[in-house]
């Protein structure tokens, strides 16, 4: 017997309640997931119609009480029914519960009005609520008057962000309210959250040759039965949104929808603008700033079938469109594609598979695509496009590496090499602007000799150690562990230890050393608050100062055409950042910094300080060789066993209770021991995670690397199991994490 669970009402947050029909025999080789069926509900058997969302040989009561379904609606098939199929392959394949994977294929309807989002606005002139102010400065009502300043300055304040940050209460504002200072508005605005009305719809470009036959060859990849995703590799300025968009074009000749997924940080109002001017009122945006409720807004809008193009960050790929025809998906090697929440999807394999359920095409672009897609491209399961000249033929960079070695050698201790220096001196004199990169990444704890550049790694898994509070360091996948050396162990130098140089500490520097600079600083610190990153960018890009100065956020986004210089302070950062991918990440990030000078008519330079002057990933990005690139960290991946070459999965433990995890993590690696015993797997810890605590919940992980992905799934399947019936493991959490 087969029993199937069934949801009805997919509409609220109930999608937990599921209920378990049996399936008649005649309907077994029909039913499957995601199909509409319909079932006798409640005392009264009424018919109604539900959602198959999952399948068993099981029932979780007592059979004889089960009801029977009636029918399969087979003609029925929803844009939900193949969504619910799409979260069933996503709960399966990167382990999560249904009712998880629901939740991210479905967005949920927010129930509560009053959660909608509320901003305050002046109800008076500035320049009464000048005088306001200035009286109230003399009292002693200070909530009032920092809000009133901050209402100056910023004319439209976030209301939650308001009683936040400014510490003012909601009787405060009240009392403002009603004194007819300000007001409070409920933001229909923010639901077309950019202000695209006045943005002008501009006709397409002609395409250069290069683009028309990187057009022409997807065309023609399309006309066969079952079209293979396509990577276009196309150097950074080389057009691949002009390619886009004539395939979204195309697409909507043919009557169907497309979804274009850019990575958050890139998602900002020079992007969405290029392809409102393109499409107009059928392009509609999210972001992941906008509440539920505005992303459901969004859906709905789709899938009654006023917009046709969405543009948005991964959770872009669940639109709910009838006739989903393409899926984009721009700098596809973006970690922001992996979702860090259960399921942990990854949205390039998730839209792959959306596709081949609704006939749909993927195109995958990136000037320095992930090893995973570049390997699936290499066996030709996807389709290669390059792009390899820029537009309007501007040169790349020229780009120059320094050895910090050298530096120190000649007594330069400072985090500027003389290269830099005189660079930066230079574009000063000539009123040319300059980016300093700091490529931090991730957990960066490592230790390195500064003389001769020697780095503390595992010597199981080939990856940076990290240092810890204890003076100790230590392997996150393996959990080795040893002691942190006084002299490096390769010349003997005492001048080890970790690296330690942050955007402020190097902002400083550059106005201490080049008096009456003026700098701009973009971090994490910097950004925090909404529209600052756009203020930031607007006010760079209007002159306002000479030097850039900040993390990966600002290699992306808008053109600076005055930018004649980019200077990266120590590439090691990411390069001994402590994962298997931190190559890939390297080359990925010194290949977009380079491609940020030199835009304009002004030629570029770029200088990357490193104590890995020859590095493969900092040699070939210096000359912007991906395929040179691709083969050494390839055979990098295949001598350790790391994806793509093999699969791995995480299993992420976290409680917190410390002796806990230990003994349950301890439990979980000897089951695993005894349910598979072939060589060919190989199981990698328990070791504290990147970063081993959180908020007083401690992490542990185990890895399992095997060929077979298939495999691994089976061996999640049996721990899941395992760990349900064990009540050990009550207190902990564990999640599933496939890369
Ligand atoms: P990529 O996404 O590959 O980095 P873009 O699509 O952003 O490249 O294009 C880079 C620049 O070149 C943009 O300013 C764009 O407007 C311009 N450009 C690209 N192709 C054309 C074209 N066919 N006609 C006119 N301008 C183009
Ligand atoms: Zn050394
Ligand atoms: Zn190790």
């Amino acid at each position: 017997m087969i029993y199937a669970d069934i949801i009805i009402d997919i509409s609220s947050d109930k999608l937990d309640r599921s209920f378990q029909y049996c399936v008649p025999a005649h309907l077994e080789q029909e039913i499957k997931l995601g199909m509409v069926v319909s079932i006798p509900f409640g005392n009264s058997n009424q018919l109604r119609k539900g959602y198959v969302t999952g399948l068993s040989q099981e029932a979780k009561v007592d059979p004889s009480i089960l009801k029977e379904i009636a029918g399969c609606c087979s003609a029925e098939e929803t844009t939900e029914s193949r969504l619910i199929a799409l979260a069933a392959w996503m709960k399966e394949n990167y382990g999560s519960t249904m009712i998880q994977a629901l939740k991210t294929v479905l967005p949920i309807k927010e129930k509560i009005r009053a959660k909608e989002k509320r901003y305050l606005s002046l109800s008076i002139s500035e320049e009464k609520a000048a005088e306001i102010l200035a009286q109230l400065e003399k009292t002693r009502f200070k909530a009032r008057t920092r809000l009133l300043r901050e209402l100056l300055q910023e004319k439209r304040l976030d209301y939650t962000t308001a009683s936040r940050e400014l510490g003012v209460a909601a009787s405060v504002v009240k009392k403002l309210e009603e004194q007819g200072i300000l007001h409070i508005e409920y933001d229909e605005v923010q639901r077309n959250s950019l202000n695209t009305g006045d943005i002008q719809k501009e006709e397409p470009l002609p395409l250069t040759t290069e683009q028309e036959s990187a057009v022409q060859c997807i065309l023609e990849e399309w006309k066969s039965a079952q079209p293979r995703p396509v990577l276009l590799e196309g150097v950074t300025g080389s057009g691949k949104t002009q390619v886009y968009m004539k395939l979204i074009e195309e697409t909507l000749n043919r009557g169907e929808q497309a979804i274009v997924l850019i990575p958050e940080i890139a998602l900002t109002y020079q992007t969405v603008r290029r392809f409102y001017a393109r499409f107009g009122e059928k392009v509609s945006v999210i972001n992941s700033r906008q509440s539920q409720g505005e992303r459901y807004d969004q859906f709905k809008r789709a899938r009654k079938g006023e917009v046709q193009v969405m543009v948005g960050p991964r959770s872009a790929l669940f639109t709910p469109f009838s006739r989903l025809g393409l899926i984009v998906i721009d700098e596809e090697h973006e970690p922001s594609y992996k979702s860090e929440n259960s399921p942990r999807y990854h949205a390039r394999e998730t839209a792959v598979k959306r596709a081949e359920l609704e006939h749909a095409r993927v195109v995958l672009g990136s000037a320095t695509p992930s090893l995973e897609a570049y390997s699936r491209a290499v066996s030709d399961e996807y389709v290669l496009v390059k792009l390899k000249a820029r537009y309007g033929e501007r040169p790349m960079p020229k780009v120059s590496i320094v050895d910090l070695r050298e530096e120190l050698k000649a007594g330069n201790r400072s985090i500027l090499s003389r290269e830099l220096w005189e660079g930066i001196e230079r574009r000063l004199e000539s009123r040319e602007q300059i980016m300093l990169f700091l490529n931090r990444r991730g957990y960066a704890g490592f230790v390195s000799c500064r003389s001769c550049g020697h780095v503390m790694k595992c010597p199981h898994c080939d990856v940076s150690l990290s240092e810890h509070n204890n003076g100790r360091l230590i392997c996150h996948y393996c959990g080795y562990e040893t002691k942190k050396p006084q002299v490096c162990p390769e010349c003997g130098s005492p001048y080890i230890g970790g690296f330690k140089a942050g955007t402020q500490q190097i902002e400083k520097v550059v106005q201490d050393t080049f008096p009456g600079v003026r700098t701009l600083r973009m971090d994490f610190d910097t950004t925090r608050n909404k529209g600052s990153y756009e203020k930031i960018l607007a006010s760079f890009a209007a002159h306002e100062a000479d030097v850039l100065i900040g993390t990966q956020m600002i290699v992306k986004g808008h053109d600076f055409p005055d930018v004649t210089l980019v200077g990266v302070i120590a590439a090691d950062l990411s390069l001994n950042a402590d994962d298997y991918r931190c190559g890939e990440r390297t080359f990925q990030l010194l290949c977009q910094a380079v491609g940020r000078c030199g835009r304009g008519k002004k030629p570029g330079e770029a200088v990357i300080q490193t104590y890995h002057p020859d590095h493969y990933s900092i040699q070939a990005a210096a000359v912007q060789d991906y395929e040179a690139f691709y083969e050494e960290e390839m055979s990098y991946r295949e001598l350790m066993d790391y994806p793509p070459a093999a699969h791995m999965m995480a299993v992420l433990g976290s409680c917190p209770e410390e002796e806990l995890l230990i003994q349950a993590m301890h439990y979980l690696q000897l089951y695993i021991n005894r349910i598979y015993k072939k060589k060919d797997l190989h199981v990698i810890g328990p070791a504290y995670a990147s970063v081993g605590k959180v908020k007083d919940i401690y992490r542990q992980v185990i890895y399992l690397k095997h060929e077979d992905y298939g495999t691994l799934v089976r061996i999640r399947d049996q721990m899941e199991k395992y760990i349900e019936i064990n009540s050990g493991f009550r207190k902990i959490y564990i999640q599933f994490d496939f890369s």
